[in-house]
Parts: C-alpha cells; structure tokens; sequence
C-alpha cells in the first residue's frame, strides 16, 4: 500500500490551502491560532463562504453541493482547513443530518432542508442522548405519538451541544414502545422554536457554556418532518454514526496544538527530558496520521456508510493524543496557566501572560470530553476487541 501523496494530491492540497489562507480572513485565523474559541458569528460566516465556493459539504451528493473527490482529498481538505485554523463547518449540519436526509429524507425534506443546512442558514443541534441513554443510546425515552397530521413529542434530551444557537434539533424518539428497543425509534426534524421546547444550559468545570439539556413537553410536530419510514430511526443513526470513520482521530488539531506548545516552550526545547516526552507525542500523532491514510485506502471497499471498525482506534488513540497535547500545554504555561478566570490578571511578581495562555487550562479541562462523545473510550475498546480482535 503506497501511502505516500501523489503528485496529483499534493497539488489538491495545496489548492486548498491556498484557499483557507486567503478567502478566510487573517484576523479570525489568528485569533483560532492563539486558542480563542470561534463564535457563532465565525462559524456561520465561514461556513457561508465556503459553501459559496462548494467547500462546505464535499461529502454530501454532488446534486445538493457536494464534490465528486476521493475519501482522501476530502480528509485533504479536513486536514488544511484545522491546519490553517478556519472555523469548521457546522458538524451537526454538514457531518450529521446533512447525510441522512440526503440519503433517507423524501425529495420535499431534501428540498426544504439542503440548501439552508449548507449555507448554515439552519443550525441543527443533535438530539440523540438522554439522561439514561449515552452509550446505551437505543434505551431512549422521548416518545412521538401519532396525532392526526402531526406526532405529539414529550422527553428530555441532554448534553446537546450549542443547542443555544439551533434552530432545529433532529431527534431520535421512541414511536412504537411495544417493540424490541432497537425498532420502535424514529428519526424526526423539529423546529426548536416550537411551544413546549425548552433549553436548559448546563455549566461546565471550564467556565464555558456549550451542552445544554432539551425539554420536549406536548410538542406539536408535523409529520412530515420524520426522516425516512417510521420505526427505522436506528437504522439513520447508525448510518450517521458510521459517516465519522476517520474525522474524530483529529490529527490536524493534534498538530496545531503541537506548534503552539513549540512555540511557548523557548528554552524548555533544549532539556532533555521535555524534548524527549514532546518527539513522544510527535511520532505517536505522525503513527496515527499513518494509521489515518491506511483507513481512507482501504475504505473504497466498503458499502457506503458502513462502519470500519479500525475507525475505532483512530477515535479511541486521536482522543488521547488530544487529551495529551492539552497537558503538555498546561505543563509548559507552568503558574501562567492558572489565572484563566481572570481578565488578564497575572499573579504577583509573574511576568505578563503569554500568547494564548488564558485557554490552556480550560481547554485541558474541556477536552476530557473527547473520551466520552462519539462513543466512550470504553466502549471504543469493547468494539476494537469484539471486531477487530473478535474476542
Ligand atoms: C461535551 C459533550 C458533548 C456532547 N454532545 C452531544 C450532542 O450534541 N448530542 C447528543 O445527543 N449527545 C451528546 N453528547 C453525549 C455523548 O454522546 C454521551 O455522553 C456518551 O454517549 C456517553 O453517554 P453517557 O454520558 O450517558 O455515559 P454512560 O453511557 O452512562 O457511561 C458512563 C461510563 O460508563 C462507561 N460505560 C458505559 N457503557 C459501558 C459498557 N458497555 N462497557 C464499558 N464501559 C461502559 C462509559 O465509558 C463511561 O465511562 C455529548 C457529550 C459530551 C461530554
């Protein structure tokens, strides 16, 4: 297997690159450099931009906006937009419901929803895990009963992120409860400015405001807005599941914060013992970079939207590499990585705070995140076993 890039990919590459580095402003690009996090503002704006030149949903079928490119150019231009910190287009939107309603939706759904789901005229929320369905998603509870021309919806949602911005929510509820738990789920498109929908923020040890939990109480949902046939929402869900086969090893944010550490780290470079546990992450990010390219060259042999099992490994080694670029941040800022609360205030006798240093810590905090979402890391493991060591 030959794993190094063409000529050709090369050149697509850095096509791409060249347009991240001029059509996205600087100013923001910086700003994503020093570690700030992108605002609504950013991401709807990028995601606008790059949807006018047909970067935002290369994924998607070419008739609603996609790009007839390899699995490889797409990871290509995955991996120069972190690579060039531009915002990244609205997950949910492009990565999530995007995919499923143009694979499952009816031609009025795609109509309806395509277009602004690109654009981000639309942000979608993801309403999958409930307070008693995480990893054991199929236990859900949210009910939808049918009511004439519309689905009657009560439940609760939680960890959604950035529901505070969505528009809609795609849900997975529970329509038929008398059946074996996998098939009496629906996949339904719910206007979350509907009465009875209610947005509770639930504050994080970072200090920041991104997951919240979902109300549902007799919410009047028009019918038309169920994805697919009834009673198959688990089938839609695993096809989502399975378009992330290889996006959550997140190399490229692995190597930004790898430059960043360099950057900071000025006479840390020359002791042994740092240098030494840095070229640790280095050769493990370059491992999994390899490991990246090994999946992407052999997915054009698997069906469409089946899940590669070896995607497993990226997610469960990618979330620990992220995990430690965040501590090796932290470890480097040393006593400048404490006063995040503070606007701008340095401890006594410290000098003034280095470039980027007031969201080391959050971010570390933040981060542990990545071992729980996209399926925990435990069970992460029990696939890798169950599939790939097929104990
Ligand atoms: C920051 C963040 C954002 C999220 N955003 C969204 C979102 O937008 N929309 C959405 O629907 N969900 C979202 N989630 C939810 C996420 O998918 C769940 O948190 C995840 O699936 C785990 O479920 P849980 O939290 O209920 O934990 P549980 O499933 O209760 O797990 C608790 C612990 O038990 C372990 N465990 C569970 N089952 C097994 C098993 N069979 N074998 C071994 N260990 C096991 C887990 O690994 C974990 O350590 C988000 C979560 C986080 C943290």
């Amino acid at each position: 297997m030959d794993l190094a890039l063409s000529k050709e990919d090369r050149a697509f590459a850095e096509r791409m690159r060249g347009f991240f580095t001029t059509e996205i402003p600087a100013e923001l690009r910086q700003r994503l450099a020093r570690g700030e996090h992108a605002t609504r503002d950013d991401v709807v704006n990028t995601q606008r931009t790059l949807n006018e030149h047909g970067l935002a949903v290369p994924h998607w079928p070419v008739e609603w906006g996609g790009q007839d490119w390899t699995s490889l150019q797409r990871h290509l231009w995955a991996e120069e937009m972190t690579l060039a910190h531009v915002p990244q287009p609205i997950v949910f939107n492009t990565a999530m419901v995007g995919p499923v309603i143009a694979t499952f939706g009816s031609q009025e759904l795609k109509e309806r929803f395509l277009p602004k789901t690109a654009s981000a005229e639309i942000w979608w929320s993801q309403g999958f895990s409930e307070p008693n369905a995480g990893s054991d998603l199929a236990s859900l509870k949210t009910t939808a009963v049918r009511d004439g021309d519309d689905y009657i919806v009560n439940g609760q949602k939680t960890w959604t992120t950035l529901a505070q911005y969505g528009d809609w929510i795609f849900c997975l509820v529970r329509t038929d409860p008398s059946a074996q738990k996998q098939r009496g789920i629906s996949f339904l498109l719910i206007d979350m400015r509907s009465p009875g929908v209610t947005v509770r923020p639930i504050h994080l040890i970072d200090g920041g405001y991104e997951v919240n939990e979902v109300f549902f109480e007799d919410v009047r949902v028009p019918a038309d807005q169920l994805v697919g046939e009834e009673n198959k929402g688990w089938t839609y869900a695993k096809f989502l599941l399975g378009n992330e086969r290889t996006s959550n090893a997140g190399v490229g944010m692995i190597k930004n914060r790898i430059s960043r550490i360099k950057r900071l780290a000025g006479p840390l470079l020359d002791e042994p013992l740092f240098r030494a546990r840095l070229t640790r992450l280095e050769v493990a990010t370059t491992a999994l970079e390899v490991s990246v390219l090994r999946v992407l060259a052999r997915e054009a042999s698997l069906p469409p939207g089946m899940p590669d099992p070896v995607s497993s490994v990226l997610k469960l080694r990618g979330s620990e590499l992220q995990q430690a670029a965040t501590e090796l941040l932290v470890d480097v800022l040393g006593p400048a990585a404490l006063p995040y609360r503070e606007s701008g205030d340095v401890p006594d006798g410290f000098a003034p705070l280095p470039e980027g240093a007031r969201d080391a810590m959050p971010t570390y905090f933040n981060w542990r995140k990545a071992s729980i979402y996209a399926g925990s890391n435990e069970v992460q493991r029990q696939i890798i076993a169950k599939a790939i060591l097929k104990f």
